[in-house]
């Protein structure tokens, strides 16, 4: 087990492209961390990076207090998971299981207990004898997970390694591994383009932009405290709903409505207003209702408010007409800056 530390690490492709830029992360020992982004923000260079299957360009990563760059993938300790699960098609779930540990000359009675105790915690026992081809996907994905297990290294990585299965396996599989993690305390980095993923398994979520960090927190602080409007908008479901704002005469504007009291500097801001936060109320904001979303224990009401999109959670079924009202509680709404979308602190007055 071990820390991992990447310091200022950036990746340049031949060719020029800048896949990812000024990266650090201190990840604890133990500690499972998720990088979130979209397709494209850098997270698989990331991962190659660490696992050295990818060249660094700058800066540093090490792995439990040595500096790596320069090491090969299998002097580093570390053990991959992939989405595609990378298993060898002519060998037994066994063998598979094992390849790694005879590749580094392990004996054959360490071999045959690792395997049969990853094959327990797996509940792979009945499936040692099959190929891949005679397991089911989710059972490949396990298998994958067992032959990282196995060679009980310092960290596991994790390259969207649930993405190839359907949504409710999606769910079980994604709550395996955190209890499988917690009871073996490896230190993780995981990376996901999902958002929910990226909530329900990280200790400290990273979200990554265009190879950058966005934001470094644990997953409600993020959710509750996005840094700058793209995390706002990436983090959480629906989407917060992020409008064109102006502070003017000490009160916040939005489409002519004042909001609230505040001491900020006049100007544009961008407002961002989750949809759990607001409420359908007697006086408010007038949203005009364009379509609802039933998602059975609650629906997501969404309308314009001016020319400018918001979605509203609602936990009643009673008839819209196609106008409501909307109570805004000044005390949870978000302010960005309107230029650069980063995070401004709001100076609520009474
Ligand atoms: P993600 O995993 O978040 O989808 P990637 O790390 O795969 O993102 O890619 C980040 C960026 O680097 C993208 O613009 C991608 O096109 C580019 N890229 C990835 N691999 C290579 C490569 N081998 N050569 C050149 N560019 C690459
Ligand atoms: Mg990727």
């Amino acid at each position: 087990m071990a820390e991992l530390t990447l310091r200022s690490v950036g990746k340049t492709y031949t060719g020029g492209v800048d896949a990812v830029s000024d990266v650090t992360i201190d990840i604890k020992d133990g500690e499972f961390i998720v990088l979130v982004g979209p397709s494209g923000c850098g997270k698989t260079t990331l991962l190659r990076m660490v696992a050295g299957l990818e060249t660094v360009t700058r800066g540093d990563v090490h792995i439990g207090g040595r500096r790596v760059n320069d090491l090969d993938p299998a002097e580093r300790d570390i053990a991959m998971v992939f989405q595609n699960y990378a298993l060898y098609p002519h060998m037994s779930v066994r063998d598979n299981m094992a390849y790694g540990l005879k590749n580094r000359g392990e004996g054959k009675a360490v071999i045959e207990e690792r395997v049969a105790e990853a094959a327990r915690m797996l509940e792979l026992g009945q499936y040692l004898d099959r190929k891949p081809r005679a397991l089911s996907g989710g059972q490949r994905q396990r298998v994958a997970m067992g032959r990282a297990i196995v060679r009980q290294p310092a960290a596991f990585l994790f390259d969207e390694p649930l993405s190839n299965l359907d949504a409710k396996l999606r769910v079980s599989m994604r709550m395996e591994i955190r209890k499988l993690q917690q009871r073996l305390g490896t230190t993780s980095l995981y990376v996901t383009h999902d958002q929910l993923e990226a909530m329900t398994l990280a200790d400290r979520l990273v979200v990554l932009n265009g190879g950058r960090v966005e934001q470094i927190g644990a997953p409600l602080e993020v959710y509750r405290k996005p840094a700058s409007t793209f995390v706002a908008s990436f983090i959480g479901a629906p989407a917060m709903s992020l409008l064109d704002a102006r502070i003017e005469g000490g009160r916040l504007l939005l489409e002519g409505h004042a909001l609230a009291t505040l001491g900020n500097t006049p100007g544009p801001v961008t407002l961002g207003l989750r949809a759990e936060d607001l409420r359908i109320a007697a006086i408010g904001l007038p949203m005009r209702v364009e379509y609802v979303e039933e998602l059975g224990a609650q629906r997501v009401i969404h309308g314009m408010v001016g020319d400018q999109a918001l979605a509203v959670t609602d936990a009643h079924d009673a008839p819209l007409g196609p106008e409501v009202r909307i109570a805004v509680d000044p005390s949870k709404l978000h302010l960005f800056d309107a230029r650069t979308g980063r995070r401004m602190d709001k100076r609520l007055q009474q």
